[in-house]
């Protein structure tokens, strides 16, 4: 099972992805570096819960 995730810039706080995991394998909080259209450059985007 799926479960839709929003990726929330960590600098800024815009949400700008919306990404699936399963939260059965994958019960960690999930961080990846993403570009932020709001902050203009890279950083890092973290599961909002
Ligand atoms: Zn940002």
């Amino acid at each position: 099972m799926r479960d839709n995730i929003i990726l929330k810039c960590t600098e800024c706080g815009e949400e700008n992805y919306i990404n699936t995991k399963n939260k059965r394998k994958h019960p960690e909080r999930m961080e990846v570096n993403k570009y932020c259209p709001k902050c203009n450059k890279k950083t890092v985007h973290r599961e909002k819960r």
